[in-house]
């Protein structure tokens, strides 16, 4: 394994009921809080104004940014970064799913920043420092309610890009998984996409000896696939709900892939996908990653074989190594057509139409992506021409 140095600050408060505590742990920054919510969901459910209560009866100040977008866009972040200059904001509290936490991790960063935001995301700029940020987490999905990054579409320049910092951990970050009851199907299996894909691109990397770290990856895999069939089946089903969350966690807070480089292709390209066709991240996940799999799988076969027959029970006996791990990746595959995720980047109108512009922006930064491969345009270009 490589060295490493791990440090996750994050204060999680975990279980039924622990939203009453938002007061208390908000008033630790301040008396003028900024909330911020998505679409409305948090406002039907009831949540909304549970949490202003609660914030009340400490007697903070409280400032609402509602409406950002799924694929939160800059445009929205702006007008909260506003918000929190003029009135002097002392924490961002994030009500909602990665989108809201991702733009409040935006709006954390814009407030202490005298340029644009967006420098942090085209890699101008460094976060340096950022308003405190606490989080009231309503779907278990990115991981970003214990992490550093943030992702933010930009549609004037039709780029999705993201940035990371120690200073836009979350302070604190609830999460109470009856809160997870109303998300619907479609949101519940992109949620378990999006993690088992963050496990993904950890996992398949050429790091050698981290036996413990694939143990840790394979179990939150394991725990996610055990899990979903049973809150597909009902939806309020609080020990399944709560093992998707605590899933979705684990799978993106440092701790499984200590010392060990990720890959971050699949995430990379979907991203481009997601900023010219605005689709759902879990949903552009579940088409591409068995075809980075079946595109990759040469780089590394002992580990797709592990993978195969650890994650999937795959039966090795009789069968090459590659035969296992081509079984393994069929296996995603299945798994992924059984909870009703999309396969085909048809599923969602997509052509050929956009395939270079895709392949193009996605290796801008650096010539390639990825790590485990690294893809030049043309096998981008590939891998998109494969879900198609
Ligand atoms: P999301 O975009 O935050 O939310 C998706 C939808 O679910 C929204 O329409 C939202 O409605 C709804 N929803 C959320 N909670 C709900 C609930 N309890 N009941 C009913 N509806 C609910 O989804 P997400 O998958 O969590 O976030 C996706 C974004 O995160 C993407 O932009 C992706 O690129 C990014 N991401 C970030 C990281 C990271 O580490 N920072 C990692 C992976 C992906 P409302 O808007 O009405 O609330
Ligand atoms: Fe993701």
């Amino acid at each position: 394994m490589n060295n490493f140095t791990f440090l996750n600050p994050t204060k999680l408060l975990f279980g039924e009921g622990q939203v009453a505590n938002v007061g208390r742990e908000a008033a630790v920054f301040g008396k003028k809080v900024l909330i911020v919510t998505g679409g409305g969901s948090v406002k039907r459910s009831g949540l909304f104004d549970q949490v202003m209560d609660h914030l009340k009866r400490e007697r903070l100040a409280v400032y609402e940014l509602a409406g950002v977008e799924p694929n939160p866009r800059l445009t929205t972040i702006h007008k909260g970064i506003e918000i929190c200059k003029t009135e002097g904001i002392d924490l961002v509290l994030a009500v909602g799913g990665g989108s809201v936490i991702d733009a409040s991790k935006a709006i954390c960063a814009g407030a202490k920043y005298d340029g644009d935001v967006w420098d942090f995301y085209i890699g101008k700029a460094v976060v340096e420092k950022a308003l405190p940020l606490g989080v009231i987490l309503t779907l278990a999905a990115t991981g970003s309610e214990m992490n550093g990054g943030s992702v933010v579409t930009n549609w004037e320049t039709q780029q999705k890009l993201s940035t990371g910092s120690i200073h836009l951990y979350p302070k604190f970050s609830i999460l109470d998984p009856t809160l997870t009851y109303t998300v619907p199907k479609d949101q519940t299996v992109y949620g378990i996409v999006d993690m088992m894909a963050h496990v993904f691109e950890q996992y398949f990397s050429h790091t050698e000896n981290t036996p413990l770290q694939d143990r840790l990856c394979e179990s939150v895999l394991n725990t996610v696939i055990e899990n979903a069939e049973p809150v597909l089946k009902n939806p309020e089903d609080y020990e399944a709900r709560s093992n998707l969350l605590l899933g979705g966690t684990m799978a993106l807070n440092g701790m499984i892939s200590m010392g060990m480089e990720g890959d971050w292709a699949t995430h990379g390209i979907e991203h481009e996908v997601s900023a010219i066709y605005d689709i759902p991240h879990g949903g552009g996940l579940a088409i591409l990653f068995p075809n980075w799999m079946k595109y990759v799988v040469d780089e590394r076969v002992e580990k797709f074989k592990q993978f195969a027959i650890r994650v999937w029970n795959v039966n090795p006996s009789g069968k090459t190594d590659k035969e296992i791990a081509l079984e393994g990746i069929e296996k995603v595959r299945e798994f992924f057509n059984q909870i009703g995720a999309p396969s085909r980047l048809k599923d969602y109108d997509i052509d050929d139409l956009n395939l270079d512009l895709m392949a193009e922006k996605a290796v801008e930064r650096e010539g390639t992506i990825g790590r485990f491969k690294k893809l030049t345009k043309e096998d981008v270009k590939n891998i998109l021409t494969m879900s198609l």
